[in-house]
């Protein structure tokens, strides 16, 4: 997967837009039309692993997906939004979770129900929930995205251009926990809710059914119970035949079934021969027999059909104002059971239903609704504010709603928000009852749900979130101690908190046992570099020596005396003093090897060399052997004067002197001649300048018979005497 994504960012968008448009595409719908979309989790991924633009771009295209389910244009302001925060707060390395929650409370819920207030014909009772549920929404594809990530970390390294600060451990730690739990804690929220509104639903719908079952039995009771009255009292009345009290048994036998309103008995031609109330036959029209109700249904079906009937319901006419349903039976003449001789009908009251309802009224909020075969309202509770007899309308409601209830809208048709839920049963005689609770509390009791179940679950949020970072910082904490106290190699490391973990505690020991050893291996190797050195030293010195030394005489040898020259001359040139410049060189010498051997003439040479130091011996002045069995003296701060008196001393010393041959021979007379120049220093800082005079003042000294001194003083460059 890495290979395909690799270093492709716009790849990487367009993927993750196409996966978050496909989704909200088809959003989960939850209890009625709260729906859960989870395709903006691909801006999440978006805006931690590419950045704000590319956040931006695929929060786009994951809109455009919920605008074509939702039809409405705030997604392209409000997501975009989310995205563009949620990508600057990863940018200053805040977590999505985090920054998800801030975005929510600050700006997106108050966001969306302005929104919902000025562009929205919802209503503003409802706004607060709505708005509310966008936000736990959110947060719930902040986390999906966010878990997305944390379970596929390659996913996590798909764009190398753009890097997150990085991250502390026990701020991983904590948000991971957070995440985590929240999100189980918020499906387990939203699983809950549904499946207690689903058993809401499901009572409420069982209810309603039994309800309806049992009042429509009650009704079809109550009409067969008075059906049977009038059939009975038909019967009764084709029992008597004419020589029979017909007002006064009318009247008691209504007087028995006060539910009809009237009743009266007809003839064979529709003639009214008497009715109850009793006052109803003082009308003229009545009394003459010129009212008839030969037209009516009720009569012609009891009369010609010879059937017991109950009539749709109708408004009374002449006989009362009120909306009726006539119950009716033919009568017979006695022992003519095939020739019906008139009717006998009851009015029954149609208030009576409130009887019914009233057995249903522990149901405070259920609503009764009886229909004919007409389809006209027979009886509604008041509260539905049907008026009988009026046509029923109604509309099937809700369909979007994702819900097992059947939802009816009975005043507003076209409104998509259900009124009403409802059961709905057929009696035998082709009439409807239906039994109706209002959609709202439902719904209201399915939102307060919501809201508590997000309530509560937010406070877990911030209980996990202060436990989480209770726990990582309990892990992480000793952790730092332990970076922070081993970074000194030096200092005893402070011990660790007691509540450290076990873990922790065994890396702690095992560190301090290495530093311990790291230091005493540092303690040995510093001892041995030291011995080393010292050695070193010491043969460094013994070298410099050498290299200084002549061999067999001790004496500092040309070179040393050539190096040593410069510094001795500035020093002499700052203070004004005089220099001098004295070369040696044994008479006859090679006839001292000739006569005595080397090694006598070695031997005189290390006296010579004794003798030398001993008559200069300041520590300014510099004795050298310059070569074979010439010497060189260079002895600053002279005195000009007696420098050649000096020199006189030593040659005749040497002179008076003779050497003791080494293997016992007589002793071998020496003789030197010197060469000598004394200047003030700035006579010349190069010393062949110098030896150039003494040299020749050398030659003069041996031209001149040899054992002498020859001595130049110069001052202010020029030669004396
Ligand atoms: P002159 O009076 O003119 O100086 O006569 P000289 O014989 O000393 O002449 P020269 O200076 O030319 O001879 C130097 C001799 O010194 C030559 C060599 O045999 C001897 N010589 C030089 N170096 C050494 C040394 O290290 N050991 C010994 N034994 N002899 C040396
Ligand atoms: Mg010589
Ligand atoms: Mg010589």
């Amino acid at each position: 997967m890495r290979s395909f994504f690799a270093a492709s960012p716009p790849r990487t968008a367009i993927i993750l837009a196409i996966f978050g448009f496909l989704l909200n595409l088809y959003p989960l719908p939850l209890f009625a039309n709260v729906q859960l979309i989870l395709g903006n989790a691909a801006y999440v991924i978006a805006a931690v692993i590419l950045g704000p633009r590319y956040a931006v771009a695929v929060a786009l295209v994951c809109a455009a997906g919920l605008f074509l389910t939702w039809d409405t244009k705030h997604v392209f302001v409000l997501f975009p939004l989310e995205a563009l925060v949620l990508a600057l707060a990863r940018r200053r390395g805040i977590y999505s979770l985090y920054a998800g929650v801030g975005f929510w409370l600050l700006i997106g819920t108050p966001l969306f129900y302005l929104y919902g207030l000025t562009l929205t014909s919802l209503p503003v009772s409802h706004l607060p929930f709505i708005a509310f549920k966008q936000a736990i929404n959110g947060l719930f594809y902040i986390g999906l995205g966010a878990v997305l990530l944390l379970m596929m970390p390659k996913l996590a390294q798909i764009n190398p251009g753009y890097r997150n600060a990085p991250e502390r451990f026990s701020d991983k730690l904590t948000y991971s926990f957070t995440l985590f739990i929240s999100l189980a804690l918020l499906i387990a929220a939203l699983l809950f809710n549904q499946f207690f509104i689903d058993r809401q639903q499901l009572l409420i719908k069982k209810n309603l059914q039994d309800n309806a079952v049992h009042l429509s039995q009650l009704t079809f009771d109550y009409l067969r119970e008075h059906q049977r009255a009038i059939i009975q009292g038909a019967e009764w009345l084709s029992m008597m035949g004419d020589d029979f009290e017909r007002q006064d048994w009318l009247t008691q036998f209504n007087h028995g079934y006060p539910a009809f309103l009237t009743m009266l008995i007809a003839n064979d031609r529709g003639n009214i021969v008497a009715a109850s109330p009793a006052a109803r036959m003082m009308d003229d029209a009545i009394k003459n027999g010129a009212y008839s109700v030969i037209d009516r249904h009720y009569f012609k079906e009891a009369f010609y059909n010879q059937t017991p009937f109950i009539s749709p319901v109708f408004l009374g006419r002449g006989f009362g104002s009120d909306p009726i349903v006539a119950v009716s039976a033919p009568i017979y003449s006695p022992g003519r059971s095939s020739h019906p001789a008139g009717i006998l009908e009851g009015s029954l009251d149609l208030k009576r239903f409130v009887l019914i309802d009233r057995q249903n009224r522990h149901h405070s909020e259920q609503y009764l609704l009886l229909t004919d075969d007409n389809n006209r309202v027979i009886y509604a509770s008041a509260p539905l504010n049907i008026a009988s007899l009026s046509e029923f309308a109604s509309a099937e409601s809700g369909l979007e709603y994702r819900t097992s209830l059947q939802l009816i809208n009975l005043h507003d048709l076209h409104n998509p928000n259900p009124e009403y839920i409802y059961a709905e049963e057929p009696l035998a005689n082709g009439w409807r009852l239906m039994v109706l609770t209002p959609f709202a509390p439902l719904m209201q009791l399915a939102e307060t749900q919501f809201l508590r179940t997000c309530i509560l679950l937010i406070l877990s949020m911030g209980f996990c979130f202060y436990l989480a970072r209770l726990i990582s910082r309990m892990m992480t904490g000793s952790l730092e101690t332990i970076a922070h106290e081993f970074k000194s190699p030096g200092e005893q490391p402070k011990p660790l908190p007691a509540d450290a973990p076990a873990e922790v505690q065994a890396l702690y020991q095992s560190l301090k046992a290495s530093q311990r050893q790291l230091l005493s291996y540092q303690l040995e190797l510093e001892e041995k570099v030291a011995i080393r050195t010292l050695e070193l030293e010491t043969a460094n010195q013994k070298l410099q020596a050498l290299a200084q030394r002549d061999p067999l005489t001790g004496l500092y040898n040309r070179r040393h005396a050539t190096a040593e020259f410069a510094p001795l001359q500035a020093m002499c040139e700052r203070s004004g003093e005089a220099i001098a410049v004295v070369i040696l060189d044994l008479d006859f010498f090679k006839a001292i090897n000739d006569t005595h051997g080397h090694l006598a003439g070695d031997e005189c040479l290390r006296q010579v060399a004794i003798l030398l130091t001993q008559h200069f011996k300041r520590d300014s002045d510099l004795v050298a052997r310059y070569g074979g069995e010439e010497f060189l003296l260079i002895l600053p701060m002279t005195n000009a004067l007696k420098i050649e008196h000096h020199l006189n001393q030593l040659r005749e010393d040497l002179a008076r002197h003779p050497v003791n041959h080494p293997s016992g021979d007589e002793p071998i007379n020496l003789s030197v001649s010197i060469g000598a120049m004394v200047a003030n220093a700035n006579f010349s800082d190069s010393l062949e300048a110098w030896l150039k005079v003494a040299d020749d003042n050398l030659y003069q000294a041996k031209a001149e018979g040899r054992n002498r001194v020859v001595c130049t003083l110069i001052s202010d460059g020029v030669p004396t005497p």
